[in-house]
């Protein structure tokens, strides 16, 4: 992690520059009945283009609150991030949508996939909802579905889907759209590990051949261990725990 001092940030960050990410003094709290609830308290990072990195931090620690922010699904209390190119703490509602749609691949650890659609119409959704017509949708589905090596299960429910395949065709609805930038939360939170394994190979993969900048929030301290970077979330601030074993 390239630590940046506050002070430096208003310069430095003017359009992100070269980073994918650039947090800059960001500060959440939460209003609640017995008061503000601070999660973050000052965080500054960088994360470049191209980089895949774990983070990671118990329980409560804010790991959703830091994506969510960087995917504009919601806002710091003050503090400026910077995220594919875009000021995403300045962006109202509209314009937050049409970020996620054209910017962000997000993958949960529960995979959301529509129940009652199949696994090709899944994919084609981000498309159709940015206005492709249906056909053209379901034809890049149709090539992301064999991407991930299930376009013989094109037709299937997610419910007829094991956990591992679920989360394939995730991956595939994340990227059908071309993001820059993949935030999984916990993607394989709800897996085996042989399936975990799977998974997390997939999104190695995968960001590899798409050219991504990836953000992985894990438990697995065995996977986040095989990113490039490991950041740890700690008492309101982000700390680089990247092992560098000699
Ligand atoms: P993690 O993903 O690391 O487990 P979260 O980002 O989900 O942590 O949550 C961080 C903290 O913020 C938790 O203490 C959680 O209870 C609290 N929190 C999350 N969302 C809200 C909210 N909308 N209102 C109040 N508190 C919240
Ligand atoms: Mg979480």
């Amino acid at each position: 992690m390239v630590a940046t001092s506050t002070t430096e940030c208003p310069q430095a960050a003017e359009a992100g520059g070269e980073a994918m990410v650039r947090l800059c003094g960001v500060t959440k709290s939460y209003r609640t009945a017995r008061g503000q609830l601070r999660i973050f308290d000052g965080l500054d990072a960088e994360i470049g283009r191209g980089e895949m990195v774990a983070i990671v931090g118990r329980s409560g620690s804010g790991k959703s609150t830091l994506l969510h922010l960087l995917g504009a699904l919601d806002r710091p209390s003050s503090g400026q991030i910077y995220c594919a190119s875009t000021l995403v703490n300045a962006l109202n509602a509209k314009d937050a949508a049409r970020f996620r749609n054209e910017r962000i691949g997000y993958v949960w650890q529960f995979h959301h996939l529509l129940p009652e659609f199949t696994a090709q119409e899944n994919v084609a959704m981000p498309l159709m909802a940015r206005g492709m017509d249906r056909r053209q949708a379901m034809d890049e589905a149709a090539v992301w579905l064999d991407r991930v090596e299930l376009a013989d299960r094109a037709t299937h429910r997610p419910g007829e889907l094991s956990g591992g395949e679920q989360q394939r065709v995730a991956l595939a609805r994340a990227l059908v759209t071309k993001p820059e930038l993949l935030l999984a939360d916990e993607p394989t939170g709800d897996l085996d590990e042989t399936t975990s394994e799977l998974v997390f190979g997939w999104m190695q993969r995968l960001h590899r051949e798409q050219g991504l900048t990836s953000l992985l929030v894990t438990h697995n301290l065995e996977l986040a261990g095989r990113c490039a970077r490991v950041l740890r979330l700690e008492g309101g601030r982000l700390v680089d725990a990247t092992r560098r074993d000699s």
